[in-house]
């Protein structure tokens, strides 16, 4: 479920869209201003906010997508459920860097001027 929330600090969120290559799994946005976390196993369906429970998905993906599994989701939309799947298995067995993200963030002076700056600084990593 997607919500403008802080249930992982901003380190750790920017650490696992940089884990998910800085893109949404299902359509591959990359506007840092238009990335959510999804929880891959819904927090109604006792989803935890466990990094490896988290994946990177757009506002517009995710607040279609709702509460609904993810396979559910994506046979229902007709997206390529064999390559997401792969996408967040990969994503549950990275680790994230969240240091490199605090550094990131702290640089460009605060979270509003990194999403402000976003695209560029992002694909320093
Ligand atoms: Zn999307």
């Amino acid at each position: 479920m997607s919500r403008a929330s802080n249930f992982v600090t901003k380190p750790v969120r920017l650490a696992i869209y940089n884990r998910d290559d800085c893109q949404c799994i299902i359509c591959g946005e990359r506007d840092i201003n238009k990335l959510s976390l999804d929880h891959i196993v819904a927090e109604a369906n006792g989803g935890t906010h466990d990094t490896r429970n988290l994946v990177t998905m757009c506002i517009s993906c995710n607040s279609s997508k709702r509460d609904m599994p993810l396979k559910a989701f994506c046979l229902k939309k007709g997206y390529n459920w064999p390559a997401i799947r792969a996408k967040v298995n990969r994503a549950k067995r990275a680790s994230i860097d969240t240091q490199v993200a605090k550094q990131a963030i702290n640089q460009a002076g605060g979270w509003q001027n990194y999403k402000q700056n976003g695209t560029k600084v992002l694909y320093q990593f």
